[in-house]
Formats: structure tokens, sequence, C-alpha cells
């Protein structure tokens, strides 16, 4: 028999409307050729289906993509899309999260261009975030779908299995699922919405239960993205199944579960403004999370303020790991006087300091400032895994307090015994949800508004579903 032809590949990112930083060609990173094959790790060929690897680019997250840059991969992709014989199937991997000046559904339009390329038999597998937007354009142009179940995520290759099962097996047994949605007028933060404590930890084992299901291949729950103010924010129920009337049961049970659990969605750590973390500390090690400027959420992440209010306290071995500013790290490798705060846009103090001592690593500066250890990074990253401040010679134990950019802390940060804040701070990705800024978001939403009715609407992307 001959072998049916698959193309692989996508875009994933994540895009604060409120961050002044545009995300451009330079932050995204390619996975290619056989990188993308490992990087999913399905047996294709057991299915007789041959696989072209197209490209599946990502960067950490940031601000709204940059309209020209978004515009020429778009192309590029479904240039590629078109260049191959004719395909029984595709398998994006996207995030769902982008935010493009002037494109009200990026992801939309990219899935739409991929259907219009490859015609209506191609079935067409989307793996996405559990922090991905949901819109009819997306659910109409795919026949099957799987998001991360896990916040934070540790089911990534996971989620690409489950969508490249789905692909394969349509295609090998020549059946077509379908996708069905439910928007949720609930929108919080990833915080909020952990899946390892409650309520959202129930929520997302019983997706498991409900996939037991005969005729329901796979449901999922989207909390989406609230720092874009985008009109298509909101949480959805994504149900993929080969019984509509199954599938619809189960959209609507996803959504008003998550709907009645909207008053539990809090904060699996202590949260506060910086004053209230300093009245917090205690001797035990600390870890102090500056959230509002979290580069893996779209924050800048070059923001000094929580540092100044630490130099103000005069407390000591503290370790701000990091802060991103490529002038700071210039102007230390000339001598030991820099500016830090803000150097990519992202606002905030600017403090004029003195280093006591440097050493540069792995495009950081590590600092010592008085007491205090500041790793200044050229570039925008996050400082999540043990690794990274073993990379730069540091030792946690060397300290009493660990300042980093992040929302809830990695696993890799959760398992160091110590305490853990969350610190309610400004930046691009403020947790504080009611204080920020809303232009187009739809005028129904939880928190923002507060209200009592919700009825789930199912649509298969073209009409309601009963
Ligand atoms: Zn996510």
């Amino acid at each position: 028999m001959a072998k049916k032809n698959i193309a692989i590949g996508g875009i994933s990112t994540e895009c604060s409307s409120y961050s002044p930083l545009f995300q451009k060609k330079e932050d995204f990173i390619s996975v290619q050729g056989q990188d993308l094959l490992d990087l999913i790790d399905f047996p294709f060929s057991d299915y007789n289906i041959k696989v072209n690897p197209i490209f599946f680019n990502k960067s950490v997250p940031g601000g709204p993509i940059d309209r020209k840059y978004f515009d020429e991969i778009k192309n590029e992709f479904i240039t590629e899309i078109n260049s191959f014989e004719k395909l029984d199937g595709v398998l994006l991997l996207m995030h769902g999260a982008i935010y493009v000046e002037g494109i009200d559904d990026p992801e939309g339009e990219w899935i739409r261009s991929v259907r219009e390329a490859v015609g209506i038999d191609c079935i067409i597998s989307v793996s996405y975030d559990l922090h991905g937007q949901i819109t009819d354009t997306i659910i109409k142009n795919i026949d099957a779908f799987a998001a991360f179940k896990t916040a934070p995520h540790i089911d990534v290759q996971d989620t690409y299995r489950r969508s490249a099962l789905m692909l394969a097996s349509a295609i090998n047994e020549n059946y077509r699922p379908q996708v069905l949605w439910s928007s949720i007028p609930v929108l919080v933060s990833g915080e909020m919405s952990s899946t390892f404590v409650e309520p959202c930890k129930t929520i997302y084992k019983n997706l498991y239960h409900l996939n037991e299901k005969n005729e329901i291949l796979d449901c999922n729950l989207l909390v989406g993205y609230v720092w874009a103010d985008t009109h298509r924010a909101t949480a959805s129920s994504v149900v993929t199944c080969t019984n509509k009337k199954k599938g619809a049961e189960a959209c609507k049970r996803i959504a008003k579960a998550y709907w009645n659990a909207r008053k539990d969605l809090k904060s699996d750590m202590v949260t506060g403004t910086i004053d209230e973390a300093f009245v917090w500390l205690k001797s035990k090690f600390s870890i102090i999370a500056d959230s509002g400027d979290n580069p893996t959420a779209g924050g800048v992440g070059d923001r000094a303020d929580v540092l100044e209010a630490f130099f103000e306290q005069k407390i000591d071995h503290v370790l701000f790991a990091g802060i991103a500013s490529k002038s700071a790290y210039d102007e230390l490798k000339k001598g030991n006087e820099f500016s830090i705060g803000g150097s990519f846009g992202g606002g905030g103090p600017v403090l004029k300091l003195k280093a006591d001592s440097v050493y540069f690593k792995n495009q950081c500066a590590v600092v010592s400032v008085s007491k205090t250890v500041i790793v200044i990074s050229k570039i925008r990253r996050p400082f999540h895994n043990l690794e990274d401040f073993a990379e730069l010679n540091l030792d946690l134990i060397n300290f009493k307090i660990l300042v980093v950019k992040s929302g809830y802390l990695s696993p890799e940060l959760q398992s160091i015994p110590s305490r853990s804040f969350l610190a309610l701070t400004e930046g691009a990705v403020n947790q504080n949800l009611v204080s920020i800024e809303n232009k187009k978001r739809k005028k129904k939403i939880y928190p923002f508004q507060d209200f009592n009715k919700f009825e789930p609407l199912v649509s298969d992307g073209e009409s309601i579903v009963n």
C-alpha cells in the first residue's frame, strides 16, 4: 500500500498586548528536520505514514509579534505546504496566544491558510497550549485537537503525541473526527489555574475520565491568556469526538465545571505586594516571584523595581536572577559602574550602581553590589531551572533570598526546600487582573465583571450543536 503523506510544523509564543517589546524574527528559534521529528517522537512509520517536517518556530513569550514577520513566516509555511505532493494530513504545533496588531485571530489566520492550501480532504490535527485562545475559524478548519493538560506544563511531548495519534489513526483507519468547542466567560492568570492544586486539579483529572467514553477522543479545558486585550480572549472547552451529540455533552460538562469553580481560582502561593513580602520574610530560605515582569508569561524581564525595594530595605544575601539588560552587560565589560532597569522598554526605575565584583558567563554578568548578587542577562530569559544557577557557579546555599522573575514557580524551583511568595509587581503581565486595561475584551468576563448566569453554547465552528 502506498505510504500516506503528512507535514508537521507551526509557531508558538505568548504575546502580552501590554508589552512595548515587539517580537521579531531574531526572537524565534526554528526547530527543523530530524530535531522536529525528535520533538514529537511518534512512530509514524508504524502507520505507513511519510512525514515531511516543515518548521516549528518558537520564542520566549513577549510582546506582540511584528506584523511583517508574522505575514512572512506564515507565507513561508504555506509555500512549504504547497511544495509537497498531496498531503493526507497536517500536524500543527501551535500555542494559541499570539497577538499581532491588526489581526484579530492570528492562529485562526494561520490555520485557515493551511486549510486553503491542503484542501478539504486533508486531516488537520492541532496541538495547543492550555493558555491558548480558540475561535470558530480555528475549529471549523481542523479535525482533531489536543492541548496540554498540566500547568506548569509537564506534558508537552505527551500532547504532541496525542494529536499525532489522532492524526495517524484517522488517516490509517480512514475516518474523520470532529472538533467542538464552547467559550467560557472566565479569564484568569495561569497562577490562578495551576493544575497541581484545586480546583483545577480535579477538573483536569476528570478530562481523562471523559476521554474514556466511547466516541470521545480528547477532552480539553483551555484557561486562555489574560494579558492580551483581544475580543477572542476567554477560557474554552474543546472536545475531539466522532459523535457530535456525545462531544457536545462533554464540552458543556467541562465548561460548566470550570464556570462553577471560578470563585475558587486562586494562586497557590502566598501573594501580596512587595511591601507585604518584606513583612512575610523570615529567616528560612525564601523565593520571591517578581510576577508582573515574568518573561515566560510575556513580561519584558528588565525591570528593577524589586531590586530597588530590596536596596531600600537594606536586606542582604539576596540573589536576583535575573534582570535583562544588554546595556548594563556592555557597561560592565568596560568598568564597574552600570545602570539597570527598563533597558528593553519595560519601564520602572533606573538604578545607577557600582559593582564590587563581576564575572561573565553564558551571556550573563554576575555582579556583587554590597551583599546582593545580581545576574544581568544580555538577553531576555528565565532562570527557572537549577541548571541555570549551576552554570553560573551560583550555589543557592549562599543566599537567604532568591528573587526570580516568575509566576508560579517551576517544578525545579518548587523542589527546593523554601518558603515562596508571589509578589504582585508592575509589568506587562501584571497579576492584579482587575487593574489591567480592557478595550477589546468581551464585556462579560469573570473576574472583570461578576455575574451568575452562564449556559455553555457548543459550536462546531459553523453552527451551534445541541
Ligand atoms: Zn502555557
